[in-house]
C-alpha cells in the first residue's frame, strides 16, 4: 500500500515533512520518501497531514454503556451510589457491545491503540478483533471483597489463555490498585508478570486523600508501596499518579514506568492539580488516557490533550506551561503505555497511521497547524485511519463495524441496565 504525496507531522520537534510518500508492506512502514513506486492500493494524501496513531493509555472501554449515569455528584457518591448500581449488572455480552462502541469512537477519533483495564476481557478481546484495533488488555483483579479469589482465578485463566494469541492484542496483568490489593497480592502479581513476560497496568494516587491516608497508615506513599512490591518497573502503566509527590516522580522516572494522565476525569471531579507540568519537568514518561466514560464521557485523545493543556495552565495560573510541543508529545507516546517504538512515522514502525484533513472552517487559516490540532481539531477532520497496515476508517467512515446495528444493541443494553437498578448500593469501597 502507498500513501501518496502527504505532509508528515512530527510532534517531537513540531516539524512538517511535505510531499512525502509512505510505502507500507504488510503491517509495517517500509520506506518514506518522495516519488516512491506504487505497490497495491494507493491512498491520496494530498491536502492531508499524516501523523502516528494516537495512544489511549488508560481506559475501561466497556463503560461507554454507563456514559451519563452519574452526573453532578460528589466523588464519594459517584461510584457507590451511582456507577456500581449499573456496573454490577453488566454481562459479558454488555462488555462486548460496550467495548465495540468504545473502539468505534476511538478509531473515528484517530486512536489506534488502547490499554483497556476491565473485566470479561475475553469479550473485549473479541470486540477489538472485530474492530481491527490494537489493544493491551488487562483483567482488573481485586485482592479484597467476598468473591475476590474466584474473580482472580478468572482473570488468571484469561491471561494464560489469551497471552500470545494475537500479535495486535497483548495481555497485561491488572491488579486494580494499592487500596484494593493487599501487599502480598501486589507482590504475587509482580512476580507472576515477570514469570510470564507480561506487563502490569494499575491505578495509583488518583486522589489526594489516598496518598495522605497511605502515608498516615503505612508510612509511605502509594507509589513507594508499588516500588516495594515490585509493581513499579519498566513497562508498567500507572493510571493517574495524579497526586504523586516530587520524590514519587523521581521513583517513577527511574523505574521506566509510564503514567496515563486523564485530565477530563479530574476536572469533572473538580480536582485541579499541577501534576502534568511537574511530571514533565521531572522527566516522567506520560501519555493520555480516557479512563471510563462514566467519568470522562468521551474517549477522544485529541480532546484529552486539549484538556491536559488547559488544566495545567489553570492549575499553575501560567499560560506558559504545557506548551504545544510538550502536550502534543503525549498524543502518541507508546513508550508510556509499555509499547516502545510505537507512535512514530518511520521505516520499520507499525503502520498505525492517521490522515487528517484541515479543509474545515475550524482549521483555517494555518498560521500554526500544531496549534490548530491541539486547540481546534474535531472529528470532522478525520480522513483515514490505518491499524496494522489495514484501513479501518476511510474518508471518515468506519469500515469494520455496522454502527446502526451497534447503536441498537447499546440502547437495548442501556435499557436493561436501567431497569435492573433498584434497592441500595451493595458495595462500599
Ligand atoms: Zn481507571
Amino acid at each position: 500500500m502507498l500513501i501518496r504525496n502527504t505532509s508528515i507531522l512530527s510532534f517531537d520537534d513540531l516539524s512538517i515533512r511535505p510531499s512525502s510518500d509512505v510505502l507500507i508492506e504488510g503491517s509495517r512502514i517500509k520506506k518514506i520518501g518522495p516519488n516512491l513506486p506504487a505497490s497495491g492500493e494507493v491512498i491520496d494524501g494530498t491536502a492531508c497531514y499524516l501523523l502516528p496513531g494516537l495512544v489511549n493509555a488508560h481506559s475501561h472501554t466497556a463503560m461507554t454503556l454507563l456514559r451519563g449515569v452519574a452526573e453532578d455528584v460528589a466523588v464519594e457518591d459517584w461510584f457507590n451510589k451511582h456507577v456500581w448500581m449499573y456496573e454490577k449488572n453488566l454481562t459479558p455480552h454488555d462488555v462486548y457491545i460496550g467495548t465495540l462502541l468504545g473502539a468505534a469512537e476511538m478509531l473515528l477519533n484517530g486512536v489506534t491503540f488502547v490499554a483497556d483495564h476491565y473485566f470479561y476481557m475475553d469479550e473485549a478481546f473479541r470486540a477489538y478483533q472485530q474492530a481491527g484495533m490494537r489493544a493491551d488488555l488487562s483483567w482488573a483483579a481485586f485482592g479484597v471483597g467476598p468473591d475476590w479469589e474466584r474473580a482472580h482465578q478468572e482473570a488468571l485463566r484469561f491471561t494464560e489463555q489469551y497471552a500470545g494469541r494475537d500479535s495486535r492484542l497483548t495481555i497485561s496483568l491488572g491488579p486494580h490498585s494499592p487500596y484494593l490489593c493487599p501487599d502480598e497480592f501486589l507482590r504475587a502479581s509482580a512476580k507472576r508478570a515477570q514469570e510470564m513476560g507480561l506487563k502490569l497496568h494499575i491505578h495509583v494516587s488518583e486522589e489526594e486523600r489516598q496518598v495522605t491516608r497511605t502515608v498516615q497508615e503505612r508510612g509511605m506513599t502509594p507509589i513507594e508501596l508499588l516500588q516495594r512490591t515490585g509493581v513499579l518497573r519498566e513497562g508498567t502503566i500507572l493510571a493517574h499518579a495524579y497526586w504523586a509527590t516530587d520524590s514519587d516522580m523521581q521513583l517513577i522516572r527511574e523505574s521506566g514506568a509510564g503514567v496515563a494522565h486523564c485530565p477530563k476525569t479530574y476536572m469533572r471531579f473538580g480536582d485541579i492539580h499541577d501534576f502534568l507540568p511537574r511530571a514533565l519537568q521531572a522527566g516522567v514518561s506520560c501519555a493520555l488516557g480516557s479512563d471510563g466514560s462514566a467519568s470522562n464521557s468521551t474517549i477522544n485523545i485529541f480532546e484529552a490533550a486539549r484538556d491536559a493543556a488547559l488544566l495545567a495552565k489553570c492549575a499553575t495560573k501560567s499560560p506558559q506551561v504545557a506548551t504545544l510541543r510538550e502536550v502534543l508529545g503525549l498524543l502518541c507516546n507508546g513508550a508510556a503505555a509499555g509499547l516502545r517504538g510505537y507512535g512514530r512515522v518511520e521505516a520499520g514502525a507499525p503502520a498505525d497511521l492517521v490522515l487528517i484533513r484541515p479543509d474545515t472552517p475550524n482549521m483555517q487559516p494555518e498560521h500554526n497547524v500544531f496549534a490548530n490540532i491541539l486547540y481546534s481539531l474535531g472529528e470532522s477532520n478525520m480522513d483515514t485511519v490505518l491499524v496494522d497496515g489495514k484501513v479501518v476508517v476511510r474518508k471518515g467512515r468506519l469500515m469494520t463495524i455496522d454502527l446502526p446495528e451497534l447503536y441498537r444493541e447499546a440502547a437495548a443494553a442501556a435499557k436493561r441496565l436501567t431497569a435492573a437498578v433498584s434497592g441500595t448500593p451493595m458495595q462500599t469501597y
